[in-house]
């Protein structure tokens, strides 16, 4: 208890976690002030943001690009018909649900491709990067930026029934760029397209990268394991593996000599082929003029059946759905090809 009985009214609803002693009313309160970015609001991502609002932290940024699909549900947890109905990007059906659980939490909804033009604006004000990406290009950008603003965040993956979750503290544990120095090479390694993905197993990855994050923002980076949890959920394989030497013997180039390649990416347009989607994003320039959804929706025939709301415009061209957002950005689906995807952008969207 303490001497201010507002502060003890707002921490009554976290009272069986402060009860849990490591944690306590101590680290709850460093919890309320705490800011995160999550990047990536999927299948990793939903279970981070209501580990992470149910926890109280004090503000959480969910960035994400896409929009919900009948797939989706299978394993990412805030999301329901009703938003796929209402054509709801995840970013906001996310903080909508978000704010329901926990009113007490600023959560901030943005509709986005986190790239190197943005990414550190995103991350402006923020304590700890969250990963709930499913993509490397993103992962390497979000540990340079890290590594270079010695922010900590937490890297996770699943695929299958496999996991791995690693904490970042830049300066004092590997990068990921001391474990691999690259992204594997495109089509290498399976995706959930290929080996799909079991909702099990997304959730105690997530649940472990949560469990990390708030050590980090209770103040508790000495309770940090500092090893890679690696795990087959379906065989019951677990393994801690202490990565500590990678640093140490590495000769890394990111967190030893300071290059940082991925958040120096180009500008230019990019048309990039979305995991097990069949579906491509193409991204405008960064200095592209900004869209205007009514106008475009205004040419579009009656044969594209559009449907609109404040956040993107879904249309049929040719055999293809376009679903153009609000920052530019337009998801072909029905293609792998990304010179496809960008002609039928150009052909009704405009270059
Ligand atoms: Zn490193």
């Amino acid at each position: 208890m303490s001497a201010d009985p507002a502060l003890d009214a707002a921490l009554a609803r976290y009272s069986r976690q402060m009860l849990f002693a490591p944690l306590g009313e101590q680290g709850q309160r460093h919890l309320r002030h705490a800011r995160v970015l999550l990047v990536g609001c999927g299948a990793l991502g939903t279970v981070l943001a209501s580990t992470l609002v149910r926890a109280g932290v004090g503000f959480l940024r969910v960035v994400d690009r896409d929009f919900i699909e009948l797939d989706n549900l299978q394993r990412q947890v805030l999301f329901d018909e009703h938003d796929i109905a209402a054509n709801l990007p995840k970013a906001e059906a996310a903080a909508r649900k978000l704010r329901r659980a926990n009113s007490a939490v600023e959560v901030e909804a943005v509709v986005a491709d986190a790239g190197p033009h943005n990414v550190a604006a995103l991350a402006e004000g923020v304590d700890l990067l969250l990963d709930g990406t499913d993509n490397f290009e993103t992962r390497f950008l979000l540990n340079d930026l890290a590594v270079r603003d010695g922010l900590p965040w937490v890297y996770g993956a699943c695929i299958a029934a496999e996991g791995l979750v690693m904490a970042v503290l830049p300066g004092r544990t590997p990068c990921l760029r001391c474990i691999w120095d690259a992204p594997p090479p495109a089509g290498e390694t399976p995706t959930c397209d290929t080996a799909g993905v079991l909702a099990a197993a997304v959730n105690i990855t997530a649940s472990l990268q949560a469990l990390e994050a708030i050590k980090i923002l209770s103040g508790r980076t000495d309770a940090l394991h500092g090893r890679m949890i690696s795990f087959d959920a379906w065989l019951g394989r677990f393994r801690a593996l202490d990565m500590q030497p990678a640093r140490e013997t590495g000769d890394c180039r990111c967190c030893v000599h300071r290059e940082f390649p991925y958040l120096a990416g180009d500008r230019a347009s990019r048309a990039v082929l979305l995991c097990g989607r069949n579906a491509v994003q193409v991204t405008p320039p960064a200095d592209a003029a900004p869209i205007e959804l009514k106008r475009v929706a205004a040419r579009l025939g009656r044969d594209a059946r559009a449907v609109q709301n404040e956040f993107l415009l879904r249309f049929a061209a040719d055999s293809f759905q376009v679903t153009l957002f609000a920052d530019g950005r337009a998801i072909v689906k029905g293609t792998a090809d990304a010179g496809v995807a960008r002609s039928v952008v150009a052909k009704y969207v405009g270059a």
